[in-house]
């Protein structure tokens, strides 16, 4: 892996970036600072590595974005995308009618899902994305709230930094600052509680079960001030994601499952990232022992070779929808869009076949804690822990006190580039370094991931003793 700078591009390079500078507003960009530098062309893939239009060969720690589970270059997704494009490219589902892949895909996902509390989960939603299935759960809480004869039940409690999606309802849900600070989100009748941030937010001294418990109530102390009969439901993700992989204490899931029963409310399991073996499980929501009433899903459905999201539904919601409901207006002109449920139909003919949420569970999760873990004897990572494929670490400038770095030092996107320009894609949030690699990735690879973690935080090291920033003060 040999990325030494090119002394000049290749002249596709030179074309596109202009283009892509010229016409494309990229999502989640600083336009200013992208086209000082040129967006880096991505050609091809195979397992667990990407490459650049330079040749440069990286190595994808992230999966895309949370979502190639299966890893790249299935030749079995593609043929199962062509068949089904050659017999049936598209119809709906809008007017009494379907398809025979959306149909299967409904049918194998409520098999898939273990039941909770005795209740399957009997019926699937489908969209093309998270966002919409997030959306997609907002309009289902307030129906059937609406059909239980209790309409004022119209909030939602999220979490602070909490990710669902980028359209309205999901950027409402999700607890980003940056993303409610443009558009005056969050919509009305969406509201936030802390995160359940151990190592950021603990007290001195505090266990981890300690302070889950108290995170938990955090919920309580929110339903109780925007009064219980007013609450819908509460939806997080099982491990936060894009919030900086933020694991929850053992105790914290319990406790929400007590508080949520108590009151009534439904609970959504977010499991765009958590879902389809991440977590080692099948669903986030088996390993945390909780018992969601929706489940959103999107990502590793398809391990990101086609677009789709959807929400599996508890017979307690999906029974009195369709026994009182009428009709649900509700739809997107690709729900159930049979090429996306034929390739999903592939995928989890992978994920079943070579059992990777098993090897995951079993040994190769295991062995990333392992390794992943001992990046924390390192002087600037004040926490390193992993919980299946996801993985996260924090930097910090005293790792005894645990204290940050002043924000302005952008010593997160300072790592992320060194790994960036060693062949390593590894994401920055803030602070906090984060990786979740394809589930294929064995344990050489493993190895090899961490060598260059390393290797980035020690230039990242050099560079801020460069700078004079005195570290472990
Ligand atoms: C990515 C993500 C979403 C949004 O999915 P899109 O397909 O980008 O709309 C929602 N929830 C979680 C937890 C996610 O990670």
């Amino acid at each position: 892996m040999t990325n030494k700078p090119t002394p000049s591009r290749q002249p596709l390079t030179v074309e596109l970036q202009a283009l892509d500078s010229a016409h494309f507003l990229h999502p989640f960009t600083d336009h200013q600072g992208l086209a000082a530098k040129g967006a880096r062309i991505i050609t091809r893939a195979d397992g667990v590595h990407v490459w650049d239009s330079e040749g440069h060969q990286i190595l994808d720690a992230m999966s895309g974005l949370w979502c190639v589970n299966a890893g790249y270059g299935r030749r079995e997704l593609a043929e199962a995308a062509y068949r089904q494009m050659l017999e049936l490219p598209y119809y709906n589902s809008f007017f009494q009618t379907t398809t025979e892949p959306a149909v299967r895909l409904a049918a194998r996902l409520s098999e898939l899902a273990p039941p909770v509390g005795g209740r399957r989960f009997s019926h699937v939603f489908f969209s093309s994305s998270g966002s919409e299935s997030n959306d997609t759960n907002v309009r289902l809480v307030r129906r059937y709230w609406d059909l239980m004869g209790q309409p004022r039940r119209k909030v939602i409690i999220s979490r602070i930094n909490a990710y669902h999606g980028s359209t309205m309802a999901g950027a409402s849900l999700g607890g980003m600052s940056g993303m409610h600070a443009q558009g005056d989100l969050p919509l009305p009748d969406i509201t936030h509680i802390q995160q359940p941030y151990w190592y950021g937010l603990s007290q001195p001294g505090e266990s981890r079960d300690d302070f889950g418990l108290r995170a938990a109530r955090w919920l309580e102390d929110k339903i109780l001030e925007v009064g219980p009969e007013r609450v819908g439901a509460f939806i997080a993700e099982p491990v936060q994601g894009a919030g900086g992989v933020i694991i929850p204490p053992d105790s914290y899931w319990p406790e929400v499952q007590r508080i949520v029963d108590q009151y009534g409310i439904l609970l959504i399991a977010d499991e765009v990232i958590c879902g389809f073996g991440r977590l080692g499980h099948w669903f986030g929501y088996e390993k945390f022992g909780i018992r969601p009433d929706l489940v959103t899903f999107a990502k590793g459905v398809t391990s990101g070779y086609q677009p789709l999201g959807g929400t599996l539904i508890n017979e307690r919601i999906a029974q009195v929808m369709v026994e009182k409901g009428g009709e649900f207006t509700h739809g997107y002109t690709y729900s159930g869009h049979p090429v996306a449920c034929a390739v999903a139909l592939a995928n989890l003919d992978i994920l079943e076949r070579e059992d990777l949420p098993g090897r995951v569970r079993n040994d190769t999760g295991p062995y990333l804690a392992q390794r992943f873990g001992e990046l924390a004897e390192h002087p600037l990572v004040g926490i390193a822990e992993s919980c299946g494929f996801v993985a996260g670490l924090a930097l910090v400038q005293d790792k005894a006190s645990r204290k940050p770095f002043a924000p302005e030092l952008g010593v997160g996107m300072l790592c992320r580039n060194h790994c960036f320009n060693n062949g390593l894609v590894m994401r920055a949030v803030g602070d906090r370094m984060i990786v979740a690699p394809p589930l294929i990735m064995d344990r050489e690879q493993i190895d090899q991931m961490i060598a260059l973690i390393r290797l980035a935080l020690d230039r990242t090291l050099a560079d801020l003793r460069e700078r004079g920033v005195a570290i472990g003060a």
